[in-house]
């Protein structure tokens, strides 16, 4: 399954960094961040934005083969509302946030922002607005503390706690041997997907940003640690206008708004029960994991 940013796209940006002789941590982070072959328009000014307004305007996109991805999306995000994307693998789902976050430019149509087209402002500033929490977080072999600090820059050791207790990680750091000043990542302490994901959502409650997305875990974790983080999820969802790439439709019933995208368009739109109601594509996906769902509960 797709993750949002692929490692070969990584590796990439890896090599072309390396190439510029400035690998360092700073950098590998930023690396995540920087868009592959997107520049800023000439007269290109900073985002304001003022309440997170997200708007895909008949949004088409392909990776450069033949092949379109995106084939004409609209979509109406409403500040401070969680829109969650469904549909089959391939669909398109993860691409619809890359574009987002501008790590590709759109080949059709626009996006916006409140009202501000996002390839006509600075990178810098689109990319400080928007908070991504992925499926697989990268650590680095550095400690816990510094890898939450990398939310913000400059935040402090008060910031730092605030935000692992708002990601519910707290009173795990607090069982570690030397708390926040534990290494982690491949070489120190190993830590779990769950683990890993609230270091996510600690970076991004530093980060504080006007719109989140949200690209959900397609690994399984246990149903505990499931359910407590989605807990935590919607704590940081909240204000924020958010885009959840959803695998799990339990996950989505909340949203304000589920779109089903397949084959790059959108086939369905509308509220849980709504869809439910309509007996299409989103009811059968329903259905198929509430019989998964019971099955598991029986071997159990
Ligand atoms: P999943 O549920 O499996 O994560 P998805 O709906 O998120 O899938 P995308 O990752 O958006 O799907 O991919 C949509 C299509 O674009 C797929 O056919 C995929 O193979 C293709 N694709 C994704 N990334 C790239 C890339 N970097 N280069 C070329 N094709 C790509």
């Amino acid at each position: 399954l797709s993750q949002l940013f692929r490692p070969l796209d990584l590796l990439g940006m890896v090599y072309r960094t390396v190439r510029q002789g400035v690998i360092d941590m700073g950098a590998m982070f930023d690396l995540v961040d920087t868009p592959a072959d997107v520049t800023d328009a000439g007269d290109a000014a900073p985002l304001d934005v003022a309440k997170g307004h997200v708007r895909f305007e008949g949004v088409r996109f392909g990776y450069g083969d033949d092949r379109e991805i995106l084939k004409g999306i609209d979509l109406d995000v409403a500040p401070g509302s969680t829109l969650a994307v469904v549909g089959p693998s391939g669909a398109g789902k993860s691409t619809l946030a890359r574009l987002l976050f501008r790590f590709y430019d759109v080949t059709g149509g626009r996006i916006t922002i409140d009202g501000q087209d996002i390839a006509q402002v600075t990178q810098q500033s689109l990319r400080a607005a928007i908070g991504i929490v992925p499926q697989d977080t990268v650590l680095f072999n550095e400690t816990i503390g510094y890898n939450i600090a990398y939310g913000r820059e400059g935040a402090g050791t008060d910031d730092i706690h605030r935000a692992a207790r708002g990601a519910a990680i707290a009173d795990f750091i607090a069982t570690l041997p030397e708390r926040y000043e534990t290494r982690v990542g491949e070489r120190g302490l190993k830590l779990s997907g769950g683990e890993k994901q609230r270091v996510a959502i600690a970076r991004t409650l530093l980060k504080d940003p006007p719109i989140l997305i949200l690209d959900e875990a397609t690994s399984a974790l246990d149903s505990r640690t499931e359910a407590e983080i989605q807990t935590t999820l919607e704590a940081i969802e909240r204000g924020r206008t958010t885009i959840v790439i959803a695998h799990r439709l339990s996950t989505v019933v909340h949203a304000d708004q589920i779109v089903v995208l397949d084959a790059g368009r959108v086939a369905e739109r509308g509220t849980h029960t709504e869809l439910l109601r309509r007996q299409g594509l989103y009811a059968e996906m329903w259905n198929r994991q509430q019989a998964e769902r019971d099955l598991g509960v029986a071997a159990e």
